[in-house]
């Protein structure tokens, strides 16, 4: 069923390497059928080709067809680009080596990918035609490369390199991350809070609530969903006390004041911060908050582009909050789907949704560029809930000790203060 899977949760993997080295039709043998173009004639691909698999038992994979990393002129560039785009949201990088073996083009496309951070391995193509050189398996030997042979045209190899994948995946996806399993056991009575305002979706859920609910039911714990006015009603209702609430965020602070505070809280982005990334990462980067000041320009990054409402949770209400908590005249700049700005110095933070429509690996990315470049990221939830004062009792389920983490940021941010003439 890959369509039905959440695109945040599908393994990536994208095919790199000389023109007509035989992505095309390695996908196409991968897969077994004709997604990509496939021609004699060197550079047929143009835009990244993405073609939906099962890999099992990994479960839904999405392979992507690139262009050339070196090509020239201004369709050359463009490709490029769209290839490097490509790379940034990839999980596993696959070099294709063609007929000609491992040339200057080979090694530069390896070190794009190693300063990108991407894993990768090598297969030789075309096995039916030859095999690899010795000096090219030596060169692979010499540098720690994993390298297979392959025959996109005879199949050899093909069901190895599908095995050889799946041991390459990441462990984050192979050991499968979860939203609030490991806090809730069989039986217990989770109670979800979800306000149905101007920004919800007419007559459904959003996703981030979705996938959480279906995790609890996976646990075969039992779900009660109301929106912040029927808690009480719930409270009053419910045999025993849940196990653990979760909230829109949104609604956080009002929440928090209905939970007693012997029961665990935590919001929804809370549970996707730690789901998607670092979750200590973004609670220290939710510090950074109290040190901006007049004419900081804060990233507001969401994941996907969506329609904007009046009320926009990112556009508007959290710009209107960080103004009357911080009393400082602050510029937001929205970046929205795939696009994160390359020149992040000129942020003072980055706020982040909650990121359910990118997986896993493009959001660690997105976080490890933030902190080489020096700027702090959080995301809406646990920003939200630092700005209403209740983050401490938001993480505790998770075991995060706020105050550690905020000295820690507040030290960082004075000393690139001090560094900034
Ligand atoms: S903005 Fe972010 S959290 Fe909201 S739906 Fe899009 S990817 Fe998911």
């Amino acid at each position: 069923m890959p369509t039905k899977t959440p695109r945040g949760m599908r393994l990536i993997i994208t095919l790199v390497g000389s023109r007509n080295a035989g992505k095309s039709s390695l996908i196409n043998a991968l897969t077994s059928q004709d997604i990509a173009i496939v021609s004699d004639q060197a550079g047929t691909t143009t835009d990244p080709v993405a073609k939906q698999y099962e890999l099992l038992p990994l479960g839904p994979v999405t392979f992507y067809d690139t262009a050339g990393l070196g090509d020239t002129g201004e369709v050359g560039k463009l490709r490029v680009r769209a290839t490097l785009k490509t790379l940034w949201r990839t999980d596993i990088a696959i070099l294709v080596v063609g007929e000609e073996g491992i040339t200057k083009h080979e090694e530069k496309i390896m070190q794009t990918i190693r300063e990108l951070g991407v894993s990768f391995f090598i297969v030789f193509n075309k096995l039916d035609i030859r095999p690899p050189s010795s000096k090219d398996i030596e060169f692979c030997k010499a540098q720690g490369y994993f390298f297979m042979s392959v025959s996109a045209k005879s199949g050899e190899g093909i069901q190895q390199l599908r095995e050889e994948i799946i041991d390459f995946a990441p462990a984050e996806i192979k050991c499968e991350p979860v939203l609030a399993a490991d806090l809730i056991t069989e039986g217990d009575w989770v109670l979800c809070v979800t306000p149905i305002d101007l920004a919800a979706p007419k007559g459904r859920l959003i996703l981030p609530q979705v996938q959480v609910l279906r995790e609890i039911l996976d646990c075969d714990a039992v779900a009660v969903t109301v929106k912040e006015r029927e808690i009480e009603e719930a409270f009053a209702n419910l045999k025993r006390p849940p196990a653990l609430v979760i909230t829109d965020s949104q609604v956080v602070l009002s929440v928090s004041g209905d939970v007693p505070d012997t029961i665990p809280l935590t919001t929804f982005s809370t549970l996707f911060a730690r789901f998607k990334g670092d979750l200590p990462c973004l609670v220290e980067g939710a510090a950074a908050i109290d040190t901006l000041n007049d004419g900081d320009t804060v990233l507001v990054g969401e994941a996907c582009s969506h329609h904007a409402v009046a009320d926009d949770i990112g556009r508007v209400k959290i710009p209107r909050w960080i103004s009357q908590y911080t009393g400082k005249e602050i510029d937001y700049e929205v970046y929205a789907g795939h696009d994160f700005p390359e020149n992040l110095e000129r942020f003072k933070l980055v706020i982040h949704c909650g990121a359910c429509m990118i997986n896993l690996a493009e959001m660690v990315r997105r976080m490890n560029e933030c902190k080489r470049r020096g700027v702090p990221i959080t995301n809406y939830g646990v920003a939200i809930s630092k700005i209403q004062g209740v983050l401490e009792r938001i993480v505790a389920p998770f075991d995060i000790d706020v105050r550690t983490v905020n000295a820690k940021t507040i030290s960082a941010a004075q000393s690139m203060d001090k560094q900034t003439p």
